[in-house]
């Protein structure tokens, strides 16, 4: 039986950080339902104590029923110096609905040193203590290590041990995260492989990528090649800067390329038409460019290229468009 990857999306958090980017709580909503129709497992919603707005999708989504998608809160690791049981923050996440949360913490000693001034023994705590709280109050806590790659570059020693002290705590999932999009294939590939073999037996590995270097979608695949089995993303690649990696390629690419089992066959043919349906609600133009679900990803122009399409498709085509519910096109060409 082919090896099951969880897909995690976050294009209601991080890719909210996009330039233009923004939602009501509806849209949101609309986002969600659509999300789950493809097949993604995890959808994290917002910070639900961040702002009256998020409060409100939190509420909205508290009465929604999914088919299988789970809701995930995202917060943050607590204060320096207060007790996680007196942590504003972490208060919010433990009384908000969602089963499962998202913490985010520091993992590079050098972002500790020069921007927050933590002690490096006091930010493991900060780790420990933030997830033994939320899995006392009943979470399924996912522990999102910020800078990972350049943390694991730098010290690999101390970004380790902020990784153990999420499993030790009660972690079910530590994620990888490449938050500068800076990373190449090569540099995930080791890590994730000597992540995933001093944890890997005792909880899932995760990965979060940016496309700064273009290589957002290629990172994804890379570490579920090197063992990671959850994979975050944002539908269509949005998100500051470069955007994220786009989770749309992303599943293509794990099912149809690689054989791994994401989501029911019938919810991938939901691809195209999905990828449209946020692009629209999130009031974005289409690439048409875009893999697997663009306007022109399988459509064919030039006189040769289209005679060989009609004989045998996959002379031109890399896939059955049917597969992601896209269209062939045969353009005419002036040529
Ligand atoms: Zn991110």
């Amino acid at each position: 039986m082919a090896d099951k990857v969880l897909l995690y999306d976050t294009t209601l958090r991080d890719g909210m950080q996009g330039e233009g980017m923004s939602l009501s709580a509806d849209e949101k909503v609309r986002v969600a339902h659509a999300l789950d129709s493809v097949g993604v497992h995890f959808i994290e919603a917002g910070f639900p104590g961040s702002n009256p707005k998020e409060a409100a999708l939190f509420d909205l989504l508290s009465g929604e029923a999914f088919s299988h998608a789970e809701v995930v809160a995202f917060g943050m690791t607590r204060r320096r110096e207060v007790a996680a049981e007196r942590d504003e923050g972490l208060r919010v996440l433990a009384e908000c609905f969602a089963p499962i949360c998202t913490l985010v913490g520091k993992t590079w000693s050098l972002h500790l040193e020069k921007v927050t001034r933590v002690d490096p023994e006091e930010n493991l705590r900060m780790i420990g203590d933030s997830v033994a709280f939320l899995v006392s109050q009943g979470k399924r806590v996912v522990y999102d290590a910020e800078h990972f790659f350049d943390a694991y570059a730098d010290d690999p020693a101390y970004s380790l041990r902020c990784l153990r002290a999420a499993v030790e705590a009660g972690a079910e999932n530590v994620t990888l995260c490449d938050t500068n999009g800076a990373t190449l294939p090569t540099a995930v590939a080791d890590a994730t492989a000597d992540v995933v073999a001093q944890l890997g037996e005792h909880v899932q590995i995760g990965i979060h990528a940016h496309d700064d270097a273009g290589v957002g979608v290629a990172n994804s695949l890379t570490a579920v090649q090197g063992g990671a089995r959850m994979v975050q993303g944002t539908v269509n690649g949005y998100g500051e800067r470069c955007g994220n990696a786009n989770l749309v390629t992303i599943l293509a690419d794990l099912q149809l390329k690689l054989g791994y089992d994401c989501v029911a066959a019938p919810r991938l043919e939901h691809l195209t038409e999905t990828a449209h349906l946020v692009d629209e609600i999130c009031n974005v133009a289409p690439n048409p460019n875009q893999p697997y679900v663009g306007a022109n990803a399988f459509a064919h122009k030039g006189g040769l290229h289209v005679a060989g399409v009609s004989r045998d498709a996959r002379t031109f085509e890399h896939i059955d468009p049917s597969e992601v519910g896209a269209d062939r096109r045969l353009l005419i060409s002036e040529l």
